[in-house]
């Protein structure tokens, strides 16, 4: 169907998005009219052995790109896909994160459309306008078109591997969070705040939610109103203008579990694995705030926090330094409004739709996803260091902040830690 009768919030006019989105049992048989109309009879396929035959799509047209066993997002990869599509109309991008964005970033490279058939509800950027892509050793998001039309096989997305759906899920609970950090900013430092990408999303975030049990019992039902949310969570991002609406301060902290991994050589663990368990973290910062008497806390001198930035990061310092810095600049204003104006933000947060921790532990629970650190493989004092850390990484106002500011963090760690229940 159009997107614009899959969304219930009127979209503004020229937003880069999907045109079609089709999500439910038998999807898969509008695949070749959409690749005729969208992209060309003789697309290329991408995909790797697994999504592949997760897919079994049969014959479709066009020539299969087959990428090697779990493949990455990365520069290499790209120029793979780039060189294999130069003499083809487009692409159909068969698999999940992965191709997903290779294709998004190889069609972009090339001014060429892609469709897309997703092989599992595990993350939020089949709508959305940017592409991570791991570039010189870094983590990066590049703006990149979303897929032309967009093809979610409910049976398939069932038969996925358990943990992928498990993810999406993850991702998606971090929505009240996120989006009341993007508030919080604007009250803090203007930017602007919206509730469109809020109005796009609810309700189908809700449906997603309330079927997490029929995630792990593997019901084509449940994982097409988890692949709904999510398309429709890239869609708010686009609306957006920015990923702000479904990624806050949760994200950092998964964020910098990432880029420790990679710079250790450690593998990295689901992304919406880790925002799951981070956001029980976030609801449990949000909680403690309403109930914390204050302290404003004066910002340090710049150079004091340059070698605190230093100590922390090691070998990421001379990556993380520049965002720091430039949050740190504006801190003793953020202070001063947060001093000025502290009872009614806190009043307003009191009014949000935010989640207690137990109640996105519970949804996560349900669902069989992760919902602690020891399920991820994380240790108590990792999440304490990464906690005391993860604002530094992006040069974005979140709650990581706000704590910060009224007091009651770093002191509050282990508090916040055991309020998250994780
Ligand atoms: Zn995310």
């Amino acid at each position: 169907m159009k997107l614009s009768r899959l969304c219930p919030a009127p979209l503004p006019p020229g937003l880069d998005l999907p045109l079609e989105v089709v999500v439910g049992r038998g999807a898969r048989r509008s695949l070749p009219d959409l690749l005729g109309e969208h992209v060309g009879a003789d697309a290329l396929l991408v995909a790797d052995p697994q999504t592949r035959a997760a897919a079994a799509l049969g014959d479709v047209g066009g020539a299969w790109l087959r990428l090697p066993e779990h493949p990455h997002a990365d520069d290499a990869t790209v120029e793979i896909v780039r060189a294999s599509v130069e003499d083809a109309p487009g692409l159909l991008a068969v698999g999940s994160g992965t191709i997903n964005d290779l294709c998004k970033r190889a069609g972009a490279l090339l001014g060429k459309p892609f469709v897309v058939f997703g092989t599992a509800a595990s993350m939020n950027g089949y709508a959305s306008g940017i592409a991570a892509i791991l570039s010189e050793g870094l983590k990066t998001t590049v703006p990149a078109s979303p897929a032309r039309a967009i093809v979610l096989d409910s049976e398939v997305l069932a038969a996925a591997p358990a943990a992928l759906a498990q993810a999406g899920l993850g991702d998606l609970l971090s929505k009240p969070v996120s989006d009341s950090d993007w508030w919080l900013s604007d009250q803090l430092e203007g930017g602007g705040y919206d509730t469109l990408p809020g109005r796009i999303v609810d309700a189908a975030l809700g449906e997603a939610a309330a079927a997490a049990a029929g995630l792990a019992a593997r019901e084509p039902g449940a994982h097409a109103a988890l692949g709904r949310a999510l398309v429709l969570s890239g869609v708010a991002m686009v609306a957006a203008g920015s990923s702000a609406p479904a990624s806050g301060g949760e994200h950092l902290l998964s964020h910098l579990w990432d880029m420790e991994a990679l710079v250790a050589g450690r593998p990295t663990r689901l992304h919406g694995a880790q925002v799951g368990v981070a956001t029980c973290i976030s609801a449990a910062l949000y909680h403690r705030l309403l109930r914390t008497a204050p302290r404003f806390v004066a910002p340090p001198a710049w150079e004091v926090e340059a070698a605190r930035v230093r100590a922390d990061f090691g070998p990421l310092a001379d990556a993380v330094l520049p965002h720091a810095q430039r949050k740190h600049a504006r801190a003793a204003s953020r202070v001063a409004t947060l001093r000025d104006r502290w009872a009614g933000i806190r009043d307003a947060l009191a009014e949000r739709p935010l989640p207690t921790p137990a109640q996105v532990r519970a949804t996560l629970d349900a669902a069989g996803a992760p919902s602690t650190l020891a399920a991820l493989g994380v240790t108590r004092a990792d999440a304490q260091s990464v906690l005391r850390r993860a604002r530094d990484i992006r040069d974005r106002v979140t709650v990581l902040d706000v704590a910060f500011e009224v007091g009651l963090l770093p002191g509050g760690v282990d508090l916040v830690l055991d309020d998250a229940g994780v």
